[in-house]
Parts: C-alpha cells; structure tokens; sequence
C-alpha cells in the first residue's frame, strides 16, 4: 500500500473543508504510533510503518482521526478526544475510538511493573509467560504479582494519553 492513496483522501478532505488548505500531511518513520496531529504546526503525519503494515481501509481510520483533530482544533479550538473531535470522526465516516486495531512493528507484549499511578516497562516479549505471576524484579520480593503484560498497542496508546491507566488491560 503505498502513501499516494493516504495522500489523495486527504486532498479529497481538504477540498471538502476549507480550514484544512494550510494543513500538510507527512509521513513519518515513528514506530510507536500510527499517526499524529500537530496543531501549532498545521501538521499531520502518518507513521511510514503503519503505512507498510496495514490495510488501506485501517490507514485511512487513522487519516480520518486526525483530520478530526485538526477540524476540531481549527473550528472548535479543541485538542484531545472531546465532544468536537468525536462529531468530527463520525462526520468524516470514521469511528470515534482512540485505540487503533492495527499492527505496530513491534513485539506484541510489553512485560511492565505497575505502580500506584503508572507502568514502568521492563521489556519486550513475543510470548507471555505463564508464571508472570511468580515472577519478582531482582531484589525486590515487592514487586510479586505487581508484573503484567500489556499488549504493545494498549501500552502505546497508555504512553501517548489516549488511554488511561484505568483502561489498561493488565494480564498475568
Ligand atoms: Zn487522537
């Protein structure tokens, strides 16, 4: 799948809304998100890997959701998931979810420790392992049962705000 087609949908959204005429898209080489929205800077990007890595129809959610920031920022001066930005994504066609379903270039679990309001992560995993629970950090008999997994696509979304820690799915 190639950007040209990311491209065109979004010339076809700026010829539908005027606000967007100074907004560029770009692609990007970011590895833990697919997309991103820069208001200040009049800016989309669209990570080069979720490109590579995913349907048409899934890069173009991701393409809707931000051109749903930038509407709702340029005509509501509105940033993060709020009532504008919602309206918008369902406008545009899109779903108003803030975890996108596609791949990440990456393992698929992150093996964190939780904290009271926080995760810290400890590595990557391709496979969970069944005695999580057991497990300890080194010299901390504390950490038992405190070690999870989350799967890379929550964790991301966690690290970028679009999830909140209460939201997260811990697995042991
Ligand atoms: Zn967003």
């Amino acid at each position: 799948m190639s950007f040209s087609a990311v491209q065109e949908k979004f010339n076809e959204l700026q010829r539908d809304y005027s606000v967007l005429q100074s907004w560029r898209l770009t692609r990007d080489h970011a590895k833990r998100r697919a997309g991103v929205c820069y208001p200040l800077k009049k800016r989309i990007a669209i990570s080069h890997y979720h490109i590579q890595l995913n349907s048409l129809s899934v890069v173009i959610d991701t393409l809707v959701h931000e051109v749903a920031h930038a509407l709702a920022f340029e005509l509501h001066n509105e940033t993060g998931h709020g009532p504008h930005w919602r309206r918008w994504v369902t406008r545009l066609g899109g779903e108003a979810k803030v975890t996108g379903n596609f791949s990440v270039p990456e393992t698929h679990w992150v093996l964190v420790h939780k904290q009271s309001d926080s995760l810290v992560q400890l590595a990557r995993r391709h496979r969970k392992n069944k005695r999580i629970k057991d497990f300890i950090l080194k010299g901390r008999p504390d950490t038992r049962g405190q070690l999870f997994y989350v799967s890379s696509a929550q964790f991301l979304a966690w690290q970028s705000g679009e999830l909140l820690l209460s939201e997260v799915e811990l697995i042991q």
